[in-house]
């Protein structure tokens, strides 16, 4: 009896069940994250060959100087080293049936002589120009397609394949069981043969039909074995939508969960103690921060938690917009918290509202790690007897011994300190610790304005309100880039501005690899500029390993211009508001991360005078930074070059938010916004946030719709959906429920 034919097939059986996967390559895949045949589907190419533009190099020169890319596939016939370095080129000789074409490597020259062999059969694309009358292809893109790989053996056999060919990622483990190119092309076309008719569509129909999408097993079908290249587009953007969806549908649910199903606390919005501190204030509030307290008080008094993102850039106030939440709170007889990401900010913090808050009768209290346990004995007893009104602290206020009495609204102040993970983590702690009873109204503050479609993935579950608008009357940063050859002039200038009662930062990067080097440097910078460079000022130090109670002094110092010029690493990011520093001098900038060097910027220019932000770079990038430029583009190792240089480029010639959110998103990638799945959302595979920002719409619009329809997906037509959604969130669902 043959037990396979009895057992009904699905997706969901392991890949050992597919003709030609035995227990030696079940277990290479198993090693990659493919069990199942659904994950075998789901692995995607990750590029294709069209071998249906390859040409004939005879035919070659018709096209040289033309700018097109095309294709041909030959036998390597030899391959050469010319010249000497640093002006070696590798030259390669291919030949098919028609004749022969040189192709030149200039960049990492002995990485491709390694890589080649005589005999061995590629496919080379790129643009043909003439050299000394022969036609070249220069840095050709190159795919090996050895002779084992070819079906019908021998280059002929890859000529008559006129198709689009899918390229699969492998890897040594997966060529030591022949899942090359070929061998995974074989399983592939096995697995769709016998599988594919079991794949159930997950979208309902009304959707597919809206967007003429291809039906699921089409789609799937054509990812994998396009017969043309507009089916390979349209099965793209039917899977792209699919991924996207599925991620929009979580956030849609997660914030389903908290709108809808969890009790929140109404809040009588009519505060008399936001009407005192607003009427205090020496400015008038703009239209943007009175949208969004508009905002946040519909939120407040609906009856349901608030579960909202308060974004706004650099110094557009968003401190008196939490403040004004919170005093609603106090009003209504809660306590409130504000979290933030640093001792120093979470100090700040609490002087700024400590100031604001003269006058009025409300108990402002400050819990961080470093501070003496009297004190902290004195507020964590505050914090449970209810006479703390707002506790501005650092995480330390979600640990376990902090007892409210009657939490009713937590303000995270991220500042763009916390990565996503953490945020997620901080925030779902946040609530579970610091709820008890009712569940607290959240907003979350973030410094650096993200692209929408990030907001719409990261931030996805939270509602989200923008102040667009710095306060009018603030002086444009003035940027400038210096050279390390430059720096005597930097501190003639720095001089002249202390001469006129400015007062200046310095700032050292400090990154984690070289932490200790980094801090060193620090040290030594400071005690050469306060003893040689600036003798008749008063230079400070502030970094990170300092106590407490240390970084406190400074900073009181500063803000009392006892200190003219702070010398500092990156601590200073975040947060600190003194408006009489006007210049902010950040050495090693093309070390800095772009949103980085926008938050330390965004430290200068809260005054009323001229500021001024001076980014000093190794001699090195002289050259190639002008505003405007366009650099030439270089493969591999320049990369990181370049994108320094970018992102100092970017510094001067915006003073955006947004732009730079955009521009960094691009230069990091999405993938580094993430960090890790720890994001607990699903992985993108096709997806790009980037430039699939119009199918993200469109699938957040469906997604959340569908979830307002049917909250919890058990209408009969959401059966598949349902089902798809947790093979979809296996992985992120782990981690949602802290597994
Ligand atoms: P951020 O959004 O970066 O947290 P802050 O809340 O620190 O910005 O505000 C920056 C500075 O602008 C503070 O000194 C604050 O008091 C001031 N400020 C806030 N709102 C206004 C306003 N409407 N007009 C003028 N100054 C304002
Ligand atoms: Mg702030």
């Amino acid at each position: 009896m043959n037990l396979q034919h009895q057992t009904k097939k699905d997706l969901s059986m392991p890949v050992q069940y597919v003709k030609g996967i035995g227990p030696k390559r079940a277990e290479a895949l198993a090693n990659h994250n493919i069990k199942t045949v659904r994950d075998l589907i789901y692995y995607f190419p990750y590029d294709y060959i069209d071998l249906s533009k390859v040409g004939k190099i005879v035919d070659l020169r018709k096209h040289a100087d033309s700018g097109e890319w095309v294709t041909v596939i030959g036998t390597i016939r030899t391959f050469d080293l010319i010249g000497r370095p640093p002006r070696q080129r590798l030259s390669v000789i291919l030949e098919d049936e028609s004749g022969t074409i040189q192709l030149v490597f200039f960049q990492s020259v002995q990485y491709f002589k390694k890589a080649f062999e005589v005999g061995e059969i590629i496919a080379a694309s790129g643009k043909v120009t003439i050299f000394n009358r022969h036609p070249q292809i220069v840095h050709p893109s190159i795919d090996r397609l050895s002779p084992a790989d070819d079906e019908d053996g021998g280059l002929q056999g890859f000529l008559h394949t006129r198709g689009i060919v899918p390229k699969y990622g492998s890897s040594g483990e997966l060529q030591s069981v022949n899942l090359n190119i070929k061998g995974f092309r074989r399983i592939m076309k096995a697995t769709l043969n016998e599988f594919l008719q079991f794949a159930e569509e997950p979208l309902p129909s009304s959707i597919i039909d809206k967007y003429k999408y291809l039906p699921i097993k089409q789609a799937l079908s054509s990812i994998h074995f396009p017969e043309t290249q507009q089916l390979l587009d349209e099965a793209r953007l039917r899977l792209k939508f699919d991924e996207l969806f599925s991620m929009q549908l979580l956030l849609a649910l997660r914030r389903q969960s908290v709108k809808v199903e969890l009790p929140g606390i109404t809040f009588d919005v009519k505060s008399s103690l936001a009407r005192q501190l607003v009427d205090s204030l020496p400015f008038k509030l703009t239209k943007a921060q009175v949208k969004v307290i508009k905002e946040i008080t519909d939120d407040l008094k609906s009856g349901k938690p608030m579960n909202r993102l308060l974004q706004g850039d650099v110094g557009s106030g968003k401190t008196i917009v939490a403040l004004i939440a919170m005093l609603i709170g106090i009003d209504n007889g809660y306590q409130t918290a504000l979290m933030a990401p640093t001792e120093i900010l979470a100090e700040q913090h609490f002087k700024t509202l400590a100031n604001f808050l003269k006058g009025l009768n409300v108990n402002v209290r400050l819990l961080i790690g470093g501070q003496r346990v009297r004190i902290r004995d004195d507020v964590l007893e505050e914090i449970r007897t209810g006479a703390a009104n707002i506790v501005v602290g650092t995480h330390a206020l979600i640990q376990e011994h902090v007892m409210f009495k009657k939490l009713g609204l937590v303000i995270i102040d991220e500042q763009h300190r916390f990565g996503v993970a953490q945020r997620v983590a901080l925030r779902e702690k946040g609530i579970e610790s610091l709820s008890g009873g009712p569940n607290p109204h959240i907003l979350v503050m973030t410094a650096t304005p993200i692209p929408r479609t990030l907001s719409l993935t990261v931030y996805g579950d939270l509602d989200v309100s923008t102040i667009n608008e710095l306060p009018a009357h603030r002086i444009p940063i003035k940027t400038i880039l210096n050279f390390e050859s430059q720096l005597s002039s930097v501190y003639r200038f720095i001089h002249e501005q202390v001469k006129d009662g400015r007062q200046v930062y310095i700032v050292y990067p400090l990154v984690e690899e070289s932490e200790k080097l980094d801090l060193k440097a620090a040290t030594e910078s400071y005690e050469k500029l306060k003893s040689e460079v600036f003798t008749d000022y008063r230079v400070g130090l502030i970094h990170g390993r300092m106590s407490s109670d240390e970084k406190d002094n400074i900073m009181t110092d500063f803000e009392q211009k006892k200190i003219d010029i702070l010398v500092s690493t990156t601590v200073i990011e975040v947060g600190i508001d003194v408006p009489n520093a006007s210049v902010m001098v950040i050495e090693h900038a093309e070390r800095l991360g772009l949103s980085q060097l926008h938050q330390l910027r965004g430290r200068v220019g809260r005054g009323a005078e001229q500021s001024y932000c001076i980014l000093i770079a190794p001699g090195w990038m002289g050259r190639k930074i002008k505003v405007g430029s366009t650099i030439p583009t270089l493969d591999g190792v320049e990369d990181n070059k370049r994108i320094a240089e970018r992102r100092l480029r970017t510094m001067l010639e915006t003073l955006d938010g947004f732009k730079i959110a955009e521009i960094d998103l691009e230069l990091r990638g999405p993938g580094d916004y993430f960090g890790t799945r720890q994001s607990g959302l699903p992985t993108l595979r096709l997806a790009n946030l980037l430039t699939d920002g119009d199918i993200l719409l469109s699938a957040r619009h469906e997604a959340f719709h569908l979830i307002d329809t049917d909250p919890h997906l058990r209408l009969p037509e959401h059966r598949v959906l349902r089902k798809s959604f947790d093979e979809w969130m296996k992985d992120a669902l782990g981690l949602l429920h802290g597994g």
